[in-house]
């Protein structure tokens, strides 16, 4: 996603929101901008990606270094790098198959004629014969996303069909996510008679979502709605399963799958209306029956070398920890995914994961009984 996008209210990324809680998007533009970290981090690889493919593009050879990020961040520098690595791949593929095959970078893609003022960005967009593919790139790691079915990526589709469909004839249009911090790359193509059909299905809802009207919808799409911790319908969606007439009886065995299927949305749910009031009150807001008080905190050394001095001068010799490697995750930013892999085979295990009930929609396969006694083989003796 481009950075030009966040200013439609509309947006591409939050259409799996509007679409099925089509007030949100009028109600989250009248909240103010969030920013974090990891949004940060992802215009920062975007950025990185865009000049990368560019320079490619403009002296067919790839970059060797990026002026800031190659020594402060190796595992941006090689996952970005695998995004880039794909994208070239296609490129040549596009243009060895075809020698008018056209490569736009950072695109915008304007999907208007089905989305009021509804446009966004193309990281890379490659036209070649009957083909037109929209890659994109996510930086994050946290949730899985597919291509499949994603709301986002179709209303590329649109743009890019509404941009090129004129002055070039393709029937399939591709659809590629690429989030290479997880190794995930996921495409579907679409015939652009199909996705037409969509789009005139989706006008209707974009309309009303424009206006702001339709019944407020929660689901697990509130998960990043800005009005995630104050709304009611969602607090009332995330309360449901344990509102009912539970006086009566025990919990039914559905009614048990239900709040697991439901805990780690709830748990969210929980963790946004807290952060929110905590905010809120340190803004000087107060809540009837809370108040602020200091979090426990831990005693510190504030002079290091001082304190050593004087331990050692008070006759303490065995003072010092052993020296700690650092954890996985930071050895990895330090050295890059690949060398990590070389330097360290052998030394690294993975150990089998805690048993966990999830939804039977899970990707993972579901563990056979006598395998999950291994894991608590104590308890099972
Ligand atoms: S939190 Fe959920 S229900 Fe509430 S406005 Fe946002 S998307 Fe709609």
């Amino acid at each position: 996603m481009g950075l030009a996008e966040k200013h439609a209210m509309l947006s591409a990324s939050a259409s799996h929101r509007w679409m099925q809680c089509t007030p949100s998007a009028m109600l989250e533009s009248r909240l103010p901008e969030q920013t974090s970290s990891f949004a940060e981090e992802g215009t920062e690889a975007h950025g990185m990606a865009e000049s990368r493919l560019d320079y490619y593009l403009r002296h067919g050879k790839m970059m060797k270094r990026y002026k800031k990020c190659e020594d402060e961040n190796a595992e941006m520098w090689e996952t970005v790098g695998e995004y880039v690595d794909i994208c070239i791949e296609k490129i040549n593929k596009a243009r060895a198959s075809c020698k008018d095959a056209t490569i736009n970078i950072e695109q915008r893609l304007d999907f208007s004629p089905w989305v009021p003022e509804g446009f966004g960005t193309g990281d890379c967009v490659i036209i070649a014969d009957d083909m037109l593919e929209v890659i994109d790139l996510k930086y994050g790691k946290g949730v899985e996303v597919s291509a499949h079915g994603n709301t986002q990526m179709m209303l590329y589709a649109l743009g890019a069909l509404n941009e090129f469909g004129i002055l070039y004839s393709f029937s399939k249009i591709q659809m590629t996510i690429v989030q290479p911090r997880i190794n995930n790359i996921s495409s579907e193509i679409i015939d652009v008679d199909e996705l037409k059909e969509w789009g005139e299905k989706i006008k209707p809802i974009a309309q009303k979502a424009f206006k702001g009207e339709g019944e407020k919808t929660a689901g697990e799409h509130c998960r990043f709605c800005k009005c995630r911790a104050t709304c009611r319908t969602r607090a009332e969606y995330m309360t449901e399963s344990i509102k009912e007439d539970f006086a009566a009886s025990d919990l039914t065995d559905d009614e048990i799958a239900g709040i697991i299927l439901k805990a780690q949305a709830i748990k969210r749910w929980l963790e946004d209306v807290e952060s929110y009031a905590l905010a809120k009150a340190l803004d000087g807001q107060s809540w009837p029956g809370l108040k602020l008080v200091e979090g426990r905190s831990n005693r510190k050394i504030t002079d290091i070398t001082g304190a050593a001095k004087a331990l050692s001068e008070a006759g303490y010799d065995d003072i010092f920890k052993p020296q700690e490697l650092k954890s996985i995750t930071e050895l990895e930013k330090l050295t890059g995914k690949k060398r990590f892999a070389e330097i360290m085979n052998g030394y690294i295990e993975k150990p089998r994961g805690k048993a966990t009930l999830v939804s039977e929609s899970d990707k993972r396969p579901a563990m056979e009984i006598e395998s999950i006694k291994d894991l608590f083989t104590d308890d099972f003796d």
